[in-house]
Order: C-alpha cells, then structure tokens, then sequence
C-alpha cells in the first residue's frame, strides 16, 4: 500500500503532521508512515505511533548526528522509498524548506514548500499558501509521482495521543557523512523570540515616533505576559532586531490575540497575523487597512491609548 510518510525535527511540528497525516491517510485509503532520526529517535518513534502513525522508521545511525540537512534527505529518500511513499509532509520550518528541495531533488518529486492549509480534493492532497507578495492565496496541486509539501508550524492542531504505538521500522539506510563540515558555532546576540509559537503578540510600527518610545511598548507586553514584535520598517531602522518581524519577511504567528500598536497594516505584515484568533489594533488613522482586518479597534493616539491601558491593566 502507499503511504504518506511524515517528518519534522521538531517534535511537535512531527506531531501536528502526524495527526492530521492520519486523517489525510483515511481519507485517500493510503497507510501513515513517520520517520524519527537521530539520537532522539527512540522516544520520538512512541510519541509518532501515538499520534496516528501505522509505521515509525527509526535510525539513530552515526551520520545523523546532528541532523545535517544532506544526510536527513538521503535518509528521507530512501525510507520514502521502503514506505512506498506517494506522499511526504515535511515542516515548512527554516531546515524543513532546506530539507524539501534536497529531499524533492532525490525523489524526483514536485515540492511546495509555505503551505498554510491543506486537504483532499477529488482524491489527492492539495495546498495552499500565499503568492503574490502576500496579496492572494495559491491553490497547489502536485502531478509528480511523489509529492512533497512542507506546512507551516500550527497549521495542524493536534489531539490527545492514543494508547498503542505504531509498529517500529529500523531500515537499513546506507548514508554517508555529511559533506558540511561547521567551521564554528557563535552563540546569537541578545535574546531570541520564537514568535510562531507565542500565545499573545504586541505588534509595534511606525507610529511609534522615537525609539526610546518603544520602552512603552515593552511596558505593555510585560504587563500583558506577551511578546513584543515589529513591523519590518522598525526591524530596517534597527531599532528591534530581525527575529521581531512578523509577515512576509518574518515569523507567520498564530497567537490567541495579536495587539497592533502603531501598524498600518499592510498586506506584507498582515499575512503574519492572518492566523491570529483575534486581532485588536491601536491606530491614529480609522481608515488605516488594519482596522479592515481587526477584531477590536482603537482610533486613537497610542501615547495617549497605550499609558490608559496600563492603568486599566494594573487595576484589574
Ligand atoms: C518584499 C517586501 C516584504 C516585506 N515584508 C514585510 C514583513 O515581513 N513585515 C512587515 O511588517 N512589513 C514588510 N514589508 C513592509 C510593508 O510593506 C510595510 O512598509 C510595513 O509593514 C509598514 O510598517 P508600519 O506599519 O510600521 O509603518 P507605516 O506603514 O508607516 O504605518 C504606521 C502607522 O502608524 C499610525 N500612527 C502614526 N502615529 C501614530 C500614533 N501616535 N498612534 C497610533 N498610530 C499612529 C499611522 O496612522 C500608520 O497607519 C515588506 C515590504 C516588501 C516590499
């Protein structure tokens, strides 16, 4: 039988894959294979089992150490091979897209990398994500033998696992050393944001006149528990770093609620809120094109809006 196989480095992208994997797997009569790589293999193979997999293909083998993007492909292309795979989801994270166009070379396969939505569509798989710059959403159907689609992290919920675990895989993989060697290792300045997983975002622009002022932006996320990002147009000022972006150019969240203070909201930035559950915006300007995608608005001068909604915060 073929099989969607299914991977992530990222336990818990893997499992998003997996569930929804298993329900895609109903859906077109195909089996539900994983693959679970490196030194964590072994844990990783029970959690994939319990989240849907039929089959997790387990190597712990030395040239994985450290998962080089080349030999996770070459081990990839040869269990996508033993599994039967008609199908490979990948997570579209920055290795998983590395992944996708090596693992799509190797197999000969048609690869969409960026989806944000998917499902079965007169009996195949087909995805979705934005083109365009962000302006419209692609509608993406593969006709190679083998598909390759890597989603985007939190496309997928995923439910409680089930007791019983797939059956185990240890295939006989032939792989090389990788052919990168790391000439060194520096530690990132500053401290680091993974802004796709964060629950509550503070979103700060350009109506923020100074950048001593965003001190009052980081006052409100504090005082809302939530992580503080940026416009790109703060980001290309320096005054927050790269990792702050949200959108085309930066982190595609999907936060319980994204605050907007100071954003106009175009299309560039929005495409990384779209997902947010709600979105409540702060701006000068009521005809500013935030205020067409936000929950809750607020027209007003965010010197004013953002010091009375820290009094409002602090007596409750
Ligand atoms: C290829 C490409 C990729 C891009 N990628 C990204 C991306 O990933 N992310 C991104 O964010 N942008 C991206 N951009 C840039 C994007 O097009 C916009 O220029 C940018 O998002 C605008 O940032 P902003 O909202 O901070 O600034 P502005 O558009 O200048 O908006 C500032 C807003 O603040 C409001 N304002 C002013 N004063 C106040 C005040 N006192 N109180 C309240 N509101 C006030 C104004 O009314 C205005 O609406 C990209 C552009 C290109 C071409």
């Amino acid at each position: 039988m073929a099989d969607i196989l299914v991977y992530s480095d990222k336990p818990q992208v893997a499992r998003e894959l997996a569930f929804k994997g298993r329900e895609f797997a109903a859906e077109l009569g195909l089996g539900l294979s994983a693959a679970a790589l490196g030194p964590e293999s072994a844990a990783a193979a029970a959690d994939l089992g319990g989240h849907g997999a039929d089959r997790v293909f387990v190597s712990d083998d030395a040239a994985l150490e450290g998962l080089p993007t080349d030999v996770v492909a070459e081990a990839l292309a040869q269990i996508a091979q033993e599994a039967g795979a008609e199908y490979v989801l990948l997570g579209s994270t920055r290795r998983g897209k590395e992944l996708a166009g090596r693992l799509a070379q190797k197999l000969g396969a048609g690869a969409v990398t960026d989806v944000n939505a998917m499902a079965v569509k007169d009996g195949a798989l087909v995805g979705w994500r934005y083109a365009l710059g962000g302006a419209t959403v692609a509608e993406e159907r593969i006709d190679t033998p083998v598909k390759l689609f890597a989603v985007m992290p939190k496309t997928f919920e995923v439910g409680a696992p089930q007791a019983g675990a797939g059956e185990v895989v240890t295939p006989a993989l032939s792989l090389s050393p990788s052919r990168v060697t790391v000439g060194g290792r520096t530690p990132r300045e500053g401290e680091s944001v993974d802004l796709a997983a964060a629950p509550l975002i503070l979103g700060v622009g350009r109506g923020f006149a100074k950048r001593e002022d965003l001190d009052l932006g980081r006052e409100l996320a504090a005082a809302l528990g939530a992580e503080l990002a940026c416009t790109k147009s703060l980001a290309d000022f320096e005054w927050l770093p790269e990792d702050r972006i949200v959108g085309l150019s930066g982190a595609k969240t999907k936060p319980d609620l994204y605050l907007s203070v100071g954003v106009s909201g175009q299309v560039q930035h929005t495409v990384g809120i779209s997902q947010a559950k709600i979105i409540a915006a702060v701006n000068t300007d009521k005809e500013a094109p935030i205020f067409q995608l936000a929950d809750y608005g607020i027209v007003g001068d965010l010197y004013q809006v953002v010091p009375a909604l820290m009094e409002k915060l602090k007596s409750l």
